[in-house]
This record gives structure tokens, sequence and C-alpha cells, in this order.
């Protein structure tokens, strides 16, 4: 199994939070491995105990240029001796950027296609093409979502104790909202602050995971879209990163606007205690904020 460090609840301290009346708490779930990190770690697990089961010996995957899930699923390969396919979307990445290029390095093999055929990635054809190309291999599907991923993450959930009130996560495409969902069996209300403009998020969760409905979605701070940062989300995650610790624009930082933004709101009652899951992310130092900083303001 991939090594796996245990990792701390740890509050924020803030003068917003203290005049709200209401404490968050963040499980550092970003510092649980050094690259297989936060949510990608639990996604990945019992997939590969499912490769292992099937014997299969390389993993083949899909995902975008900057894909934290290509990352993790790259490294966690290196680490257990797997060989590992990227099918990356869109035309070849030269020179490689920071996340390929660490990809490339861990042993994966990069197949770049077009946006199109990207798109029917999950057809019978475009499987049979990739078996005829690469051999046998364990699918793992864009982001790591799947049923493996859904237990993985409801184990995860277990490590976040009872004392709170409010779960808050990040949502990409809502398969680490519906494991947490499937922790708390209806307890707790469970808020996921989507990183995409678009409504059909809801929706994947709900087909994950009929019957309960302690759980909302907030769309107001996707900040214009995936990987869209509005100044004042980058100047926020600046912020937040130098007061309390790194966060990156894509996911986490959005996820701790919003809950600031909902606090100042009103949002909670006073008294909330708030559990945020910082979900990792951080690896990518040439779009991080003191870079994109350097180059756009004198
Ligand atoms: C992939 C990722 C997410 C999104 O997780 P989903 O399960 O797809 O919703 C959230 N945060 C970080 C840091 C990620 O890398």
């Amino acid at each position: 199994m991939l090594n796996y460090t245990p990792t701390p609840i740890q509050e924020i301290h803030d003068d917003r939070l203290r005049a709200a009346g209401v404490s968050v708490f963040v499980k550092r779930e970003d510092l649980n491995h050094a690259t297989v990190s936060g949510n990608k770690w639990w996604k990945l697990k019992y997939n590969l105990v499912e490769a292992g089961r099937t014997g299969c010996t390389t993993l083949l995957t899909f995902g975008g240029a900057y894909s934290n899930h290509i990352y993790a699923t790259a490294a966690a390969a290196r680490e257990l001796n797997y060989k590992s396919i990227g099918i990356i979307r869109g035309e070849e990445v030269l020179p490689r950027n920071t996340v390929l290029k660490f990809a490339e390095d861990q042993g994966m093999e990069l197949h770049f296609v077009r946006r199109d055929e990207y798109r029917r990635k999950s057809s019978p054809e475009m499987l049979a093409d990739l078996k005829a190309r690469f051999g046998a291999f364990y699918l793992i599907p864009e982001g790591g979502s799947n049923a493996f991923a859904l237990v993985g993450i409801s184990e995860f959930g277990t490590l976040l104790g009872t004392d709170f009130d409010f779960l808050c996560c990040p949502i990409g495409t809502g398969a680490t909202m519906a494991g947490l969902i499937q922790t708390f069996r209806g307890t707790k209300q469970i808020l996921g602050f989507t990183v995409l403009k678009g409504d059909e998020w809801g929706e994947e969760i709900e087909k994950y995971n009929p019957g309960y409905s302690n759980w909302t979605v907030i769309k107001d701070y996707h900040g214009g879209g995936y990987a869209k940062m509005p100044p004042q989300f980058r100047l926020f995650t600046e912020e937040f990163s130098k007061k309390h610790f790194p966060v990156e624009n894509v996911y986490s930082g959005k996820l701790f606007f919003g809950i600031f933004d909902l606090v100042c709101k009103g949002y909670f009652p006073m008294g909330s205690k708030i559990l945020a899951v910082h979900t990792g992310g951080i690896h990518r130092p040439e779009r991080s904020f003191e870079r994109q900083l350097n180059m756009t303001l004198p």
C-alpha cells in the first residue's frame, strides 16, 4: 500500500471568524503524502487494491495537462511498481509543464489526444483502441472518480471525528463530497464548493447518494470556472497562504474564500463549528500565485 502520514486537524485563527462567533478547523490532508496528496491518495487507495487483485501491472488514466490526478497516479504507480499511461486532453505540451514533467519523471507514458477524441474516452470503441495499443491495463477514470474512490473517501471521512456542525470540501467531479456524504449517513451539514461553472455537479452527487439530503452544493465561488481566478480570489489565496498554510488557486483557495465569505454574510449560526478538508494539490510552482503576481503586477 502507499505510504501514509497521519494528518492533523488545525484551527484557523482569524478576527473575521471570531467576530461572527464561529470556529473553523481544517483537516490538513494535504500533508498525507509528499506526492500522492490529499483526496487523490484516498481516491486511489482501493483502485490500487483492485488493480493488484486483478493482477494488472499497468495503470491507465485520463486527465488535463494540469491534472492533480495525473500527477498523483504517476507517483503512486512509481511507488508501487506499476507501469502507468496517462491519456492527456489536447495538443502535446512542449516544453512540458511541471505536472507533465513530473509524471514523465515518475515513468508515466503520456499520450495526447485531441479534445473531440478525448470526449469519447469512455466509449467502447476508444477503450478497444487503447487495449489494442497498450495491452491489458487497469483503467482509472478521469479525476480517479469511481466506486472505489468513494470507498476510500468514505473511509477517510471516519478520520474526521464528529465534533463539528458543518463539513466543507471543494467539488471537482463531486466524488470526494459524495464519499463524505456516505461517511456521515445523513448526519451533519455537508457543504461542497464547486470550482466549475455549471449545474451538473449536484446531479453527479445525487447519482452516488440516493437518500440523503443533508448536503448543499455552493455555486457562488467558482470565480468564472475551472482554474479561473478573479483578482480578489488570488489576493485572498495569497494572504491566506501567508497567514495560515499553503492553498492553491484551483480548489482550496476557492473553498476558503467561500467559507470566509459565507461567514461574513452570516450564513453560519453563532457558535457553529465548521470543519474544512484541505484536499491537497499544492505542487505546481509555475502556476503559484507568487509567480503570477510577479508577472501581472509592478
Ligand atoms: C482533484 C481535486 C479535487 C476534486 O475532487 P473531486 O473528487 O473530483 O470532487 C479537490 N481538491 C483538490 C486539491 C484536487 O486535486
